[in-house]
């Protein structure tokens, strides 16, 4: 069997180091094309040691240099890059056949939308990408004949729950409804006072998961349920009004999907990254993930109802999803601003809701045809939240 070769986006973060440690599994399953990150030179140097990639990308020219140099020392052979379009040509190169788009936020769009367009499979983390470009981003992956396998934990299980080949047409397969669960996050069962005066570290101290700073915030403030709503209505052509949330704070059932005739699939497991990671990896086989089998004898599972009033993006996430155009775009854009402001110490929690629904009612119903426009929408909404949280603190 010829190895599967990979260029890993985002290799230094959370998503990236499980891909590895699945990886590193498998000898001879998979060769390691490519890796990036972004600033941290000294895992990168160590990722290079292990996998022995051809080509590792890091942002900054700096960073670049500086990791050149450590590789020189360990006489390690590695061609080092840097800058965006390094990040988009390790995605497209023709050795590559499969992409992990696990860059977090908007920065991850071109170079996945790039892979799509190149007909690659990709294994999309990057949900930002989806929930800024989703029809163009579907119409790529159709035009390309690329293959899309989604990595986040509840659209990972709803495509184990869905039938092999779902093309998309919720009638024919007799699919009534998807199901995402949620946490409900760190703030789950605080009051609305207590949540708009939460800090950074109670913020990203998620109760079941590991995971990279933005979303964990995203995750306490469930705006990261909403980008999956967002996420789920174009991975699975889904309407609005097929997705529904339902709170389950154990993180057992990763989600499900429910049929004309009343079954209900549901993908469960240990809360482990990995698995998904190794289902997309080894498609469509089943390979080890390292993860620890579920033992559910005396747990309880629990289901609640998400709480839209203390949870506004959840809300706000909805609203524009209906609003359509360029909305979903504004709403990411604003969203990553307050909450990277929110890290620094600039924003209080409570105004994430408030600059998103700011930036919404000031820039939606905007021009949304193309990816310049879409591109633009960003522009301007990180524009505006930003002056809103700048106002909010003079
Ligand atoms: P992370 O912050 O741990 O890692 C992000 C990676 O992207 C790092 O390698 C970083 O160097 C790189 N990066 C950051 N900014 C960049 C930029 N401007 N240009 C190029 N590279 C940049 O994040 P994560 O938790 O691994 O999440 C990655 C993506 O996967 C996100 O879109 C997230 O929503 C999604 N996701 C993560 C999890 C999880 O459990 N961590 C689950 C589901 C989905
Ligand atoms: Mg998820």
């Amino acid at each position: 069997m010829r190895p599967r070769v990979l260029t890993i986006l985002g290799a230094t973060g959370t998503i990236g180091v499980n891909t590895l440690d699945v990886v590193a599994r498998h000898a001879g399953r998979f060769e390691v094309f490519a890796l990036t990150g972004a600033t941290q030179v000294e895992r990168m140097l160590e990722q290079c040691r292990v996998h022995r990639p051809r080509v590792a990308v890091m942002n900054e020219p700096a960073a670049a240099a500086a990791l050149h140099d450590r590789l020189v020392a360990a006489g390690l052979d590695v061609e080092v890059r840097s800058g965006t379009a390094a990040l988009t040509e390790v995605a497209t190169a023709p050795e590559v056949d499969t992409v992990m788009a696990a860059i977090v936020g908007a920065a991850g769009l071109p170079a996945t939308l790039a892979a799509a367009q190149a007909g690659k499979r990709i294994l999309l983390a990057n949900k930002e990408t989806l929930v800024v470009s989703g029809q163009l981003f579907m119409d790529a992956v159709a035009a390309s004949g690329a293959e899309l396998l989604p990595i986040d934990s509840e659209h990972n299980a709803i495509f184990q729950s869905l039938p092999r080949g779902f093309r998309g047409d919720f009638q024919q397969a007799g699919v009534n409804a998807l199901w995402l669960t949620a946490s409900g996050g760190p703030f789950r069962t605080l009051s609305e006072e207590a949540i708009a005066a939460a800090t950074p570290a109670q913020a990203v101290a998620h109760p079941n998961w590991v995971m990279g700073k933005k979303i964990s915030v995203d995750s306490a403030s469930l705006m990261n349920k909403g980008l999956e709503v967002i996420e789920a209505r174009w991975l699975f052509n889904a309407h609005a009004e097929q997705i529904k949330v339902l709170v389950h704070p154990q993180s057992i059932v990763h989600s499900m999907v429910e049929y004309v005739d009343g079954s209900v699939i549901a993908q469960m497991g240990t809360p482990d990254m990995r698995t998904p990671i190794a289902y997309a990896l080894g498609f469509p086989e089943r390979i080890d993930a390292g993860v620890p089998m579920l033992e559910l004898m005396g747990r309880q599972l629990t289901f609640e109802a998400p709480d839209l009033q203390r949870f506004p993006c959840l809300q706000l996430a909805f609203d524009a999803l209906a609003a359509g155009g360029n909305a979903a775009a504004v709403l990411n854009a604003a969203n990553e601003v307050a909450v990277a402001r929110f890290l620094d110490g600039a924003a209080s929690f409570g105004a994430i809701a408030a600059s998103i629904a700011h930036a919404l009612d000031k820039l939606a119903g905007g021009p949304a045809s193309t990816l310049d426009d879409l591109l633009d929408a960003d522009r301007q909404a990180r524009r505006v939240a930003d002056a809103f949280i700048g106002a909010a603190r003079a």
